[in-house]
């Protein structure tokens, strides 16, 4: 994006945004309001509805009325997917304003932001549209005297919490397939990256969408989230976002109506570089990227770094410099290579992981404080922490901030143990010039993604989802439907 334009954008007031229910734009029940912070700098951008658990049944019955009387599903989906289309375009006619309102909101540098979020949603989005009058039954391949067909029917009011990394590419991550399928939504973002998920379905309305079609309500997650997940009106689950808040999402549906709940929620992915990686520069290059980029606020982020020892001091020498080199600061500056951590709470959840380390007597070989402190923003130095054990909390849990730990390895069989030695299993990376290697590595690291060669690349044609305590169901691709269509049969006597 074109820095006066960022700049003429980014000075633009805010004005207060209100939760978007049954088509309309509305207050908190009882008119509270919470406010939104920039981390860019401290500043108060607006104030946010802080949503009552009266607002998130009202939000719901809108959305099973929506669905009940057919006004959506019982469309033609040639005339969903123009609806879906048309939010695509709209969304992308206001890219640039989007993305610049995004980053105030979450502090994601623009560089990336503005690819990866307005851009990136309506890509998606545009893709499940397309294939709204792509899906098909089948007929069973049964015995002759008996007809055996299988439906696909939208499952129903789907529930959608996102965080507040990515809000619109996630977001659209369930929102495309779950709209496509025919289903109605109940959208909860995150409370520090609501802004462009309410214009979207301000958009969204727009665009022709029926009203109570999807709804959007802001507030506390343990409010209207918890709100969401104990509903009996709610069919279906879909959550980006802690393990911890997973865990409640799952106890939720246990005590209401068992809800199906599909999860992403993170992890602690191995980047494992062997001393017969391509390009050392290249991999130290794309390796900071993957950690450090958003400030590590990635759920596939490469936070554990495997080094072969052969390698070792070369390639952590290679890192740190690439560390020192990314430009940390204003995120809407187009130079900037990392932009702000998204609140306080972060940055604090960030440097207590640091302390830790330090206390037990780790190396932190760059990084380690926050910076900028003067701006009033929440910044922090790309960290890289060393001479750690297998153990450590650092290790272990997803601190989801700009913090990478290196380990070494001597064997390939030493790299999958020390990989797959964690709870989660999302993403990995593999570094290596030996095509065999390559292939025994995806086939033995527990993970839902294992890049070669890169890290982090992505597109809406291949699903992401983790195994073990990552999650379970996919976004994106053509799989994700299944999340949102149930099969019905029926069996006909010929
Ligand atoms: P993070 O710690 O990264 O913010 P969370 O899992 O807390 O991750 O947040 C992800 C989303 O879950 C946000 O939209 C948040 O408001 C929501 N959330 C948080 N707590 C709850 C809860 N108890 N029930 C439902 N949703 C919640």
């Amino acid at each position: 994006m074109d820095k006066s334009r960022i700049d003429t954008l980014r000075h633009q007031p805010v004005p207060d945004a209100k939760h978007v229910i049954n088509g309309a734009r509305v207050d908190a029940s009882d008119g509270r309001t919470m406010p939104v912070i920039s981390p860019i700098d401290g500043s108060t951008l607006t104030t946010l509805p802080k949503g009552t658990r009266e607002d998130a049944d009202r939000a719901v019955a809108a959305a099973r009325l929506a669905f009940d009387d057919g006004r959506w599903s019982g469309l033609a989906p040639a005339a969903r997917k123009k609806i879906l289309l048309k939010w695509a375009d709209l969304i992308e006619a206001q890219a640039e304003e989007l993305a610049v309102l995004g980053v105030r909101d979450n502090g994601t540098e623009i560089g990336m932001a503005y690819k990866a979020e307005p851009l990136s949603a309506a890509g998606t989005i545009r893709y499940f549209a397309e294939a709204t009058d792509k899906i098909f039954g089948e007929i069973a391949p049964t015995a002759p005297g008996a007809l055996g067909l299988v439906h696909k029917h939208p499952v129903g009011v789907v529930g959608a919490i996102v965080p507040w990394n990515f809000p619109m590419m996630i977001g659209s991550w369930k929102l495309g397939p779950a709209l496509a399928a025919g289903c109605t939504v109940v959208l909860k973002p995150a409370e520090t990256a609501s802004l462009t998920l309410l214009r979207l379905a301000e958009l969204a309305l727009e665009a022709g969408l029926p009203p109570g079609v999807l709804n959007v309500v802001t507030g506390e997650g343990a409010v209207i989230g918890a709100a969401i997940a104990e509903s009996n009106e709610v069919d279906v689950l879909v959550f980006t976002g802690s393990g911890a808040t997973g865990r409640r999402l799952l106890e939720a549906s246990a005590r209401s109506n068992l809800k199906r709940v599909y999860l992403e929620l993170g992890g602690k992915s191995p980047n494992i570089v062997f001393a017969d990686v391509p390009d050392l520069d290249e991999a130290a290059k794309i390796s900071a990227a993957g950690i450090f980029r958003n400030s590590g606020q990635v759920c596939i982020a490469g936070s554990r770094l495997l080094v072969q020892r052969e390698i070792y001091d070369v390639f952590v020498d290679k890192l740190v410099a690439q560390a020192k080199a990314m430009q940390i600061g204003d995120p809407l500056d187009p130079m900037t290579n990392a932009g702000a951590v998204n609140s306080e709470r972060q940055l604090a959840q960030n440097l207590a992981f640091i302390d830790e380390a330090r206390a037990a007597g780790r190396t932190i070989a760059t990084g380690g404080n926050r910076i900028l402190q003067e701006t009033g923003g929440t910044y922090m130095a790309p960290t890289i922490v060393t001479d750690v054990q297998p153990d450590d909390r650092i290790v272990r849990e997803e601190v989801f901030g700009p913090v990478l730990t290196v380990q070494v390895f001597d064997t390939e069989a030493e790299a999958v143990a020390l990989a797959n030695d964690t709870e989660t299993g999302l993403a990995a990376g593999v570094w290596t010039s030996n095509l065999s290697r390559a292939h025994r590595m995806i086939a033995a690291i527990e993970a839902g993604v294992v890049h070669v060669n890169t890290y982090g690349g992505a597109d809406v044609t291949v699903p992401l989802g983790g195994v073990k305590q990552s999650g379970n169901g996919h976004d994106k691709s053509l799989h994700a439907f299944d999340k949102y269509l149930n099969l019905k049969t029926a069996w006909i006597k010929l």
